[in-house]
């Protein structure tokens, strides 16, 4: 698939246009940016674990009947997806609490939630992101009552199926943020799935495997996203 023009270059992903209108070509860079920003480093192979983890997850959730943008992975950084119309809200599911949740209540990190907690924030980095409910999203017509059902439901979809994916893999899903678009009248997952928008912890030791050790200085981010690959069965080549 031939790219064509840049469309969109966010903090971590740059978004193609190509021949097919329908379809876009998301290129997974190294950049690696935290506090809507404020933080942004280079680290080496970063794109291309993203990319595999993302192909990876993407085919799981396809196979378990949940709609995606996901068409194939091109090349080892760039990914072919269906064009969405982006709803702008962002849905956290969080299995256990961890970030914004515990400084936002003053909870401590670790504790199991049972049901599992589901958030909608806007997505407007100059805003931080603020936290909104399904009124706002309602009476400022970013989504309709039937689509913000639609994205409930598939995000605790979405939750069965890794949950168990990533417990066999000997990681504990903490939570997760996912975007979701319109793709021919229907709600479809769109934006990516990996240690950068989720928090993965070893089952045994509780090590943190995702993008919390960029935020909090940790250090061996690649490499934890590589053990998250490796465990996963991912092949990075
Ligand atoms: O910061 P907070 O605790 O609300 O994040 C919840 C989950 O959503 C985390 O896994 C985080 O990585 C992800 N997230 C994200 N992009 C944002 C905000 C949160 O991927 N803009």
């Amino acid at each position: 698939m031939q790219i064509d023009t840049e469309l969109y270059s966010g903090k971590a992903k740059s978004v193609f246009t190509t021949a097919d209108p329908d379809k876009l070509i998301l290129r997974f860079r190294d950049d690696t940016s935290a506090f809507d920003g404020e933080k942004i480093e280079k680290l080496a192979r970063k794109g291309a674990v993203n990319n595999k983890v993302n192909a990876h997850v993407m085919r799981q959730l396809e196979n378990a009947g949940i709609p995606t943008h996901f068409e194939r992975q091109l090349t080892d950084n760039e990914t072919l997806v269906k064009r969405l119309a982006m709803i702008p809200v962002e849905c956290v599911v969080r299995n256990i609490t961890a970030g914004s949740i515990c400084r936002r209540l003053g909870i401590a990190e670790g504790i199991e939630l049972n049901p599992p907690t589901f958030e909608f924030f806007l997505k407007n980095d100059a805003l931080h992101d603020p936290m909104v409910n399904e009124y706002h999203i309602r009476s400022f017509g970013w989504a309709t009552d039937g689509e913000i059902n639609e994205m409930k439901r598939l995000a605790f979809k979405v939750n069965d199926v890794l949950k168990k994916l990533f417990i066999d893999a000997g990681l504990l899903l903490v939570d997760y943020k996912l975007e979701f678009g319109r793709y021919r009248g229907k709600v479809v997952l769109g934006d990516e799935f990996t240690p950068d928008g989720c928090r993965l912890w070893d089952a045994a030791t509780r090590k943190k495997l995702d993008k919390d050790r960029f935020r909090q200085g940790l250090g061996g981010v690649v490499e934890a996203y590589e053990e998250v690959a490796e465990r996963l069965g991912v092949n990075l080549g």
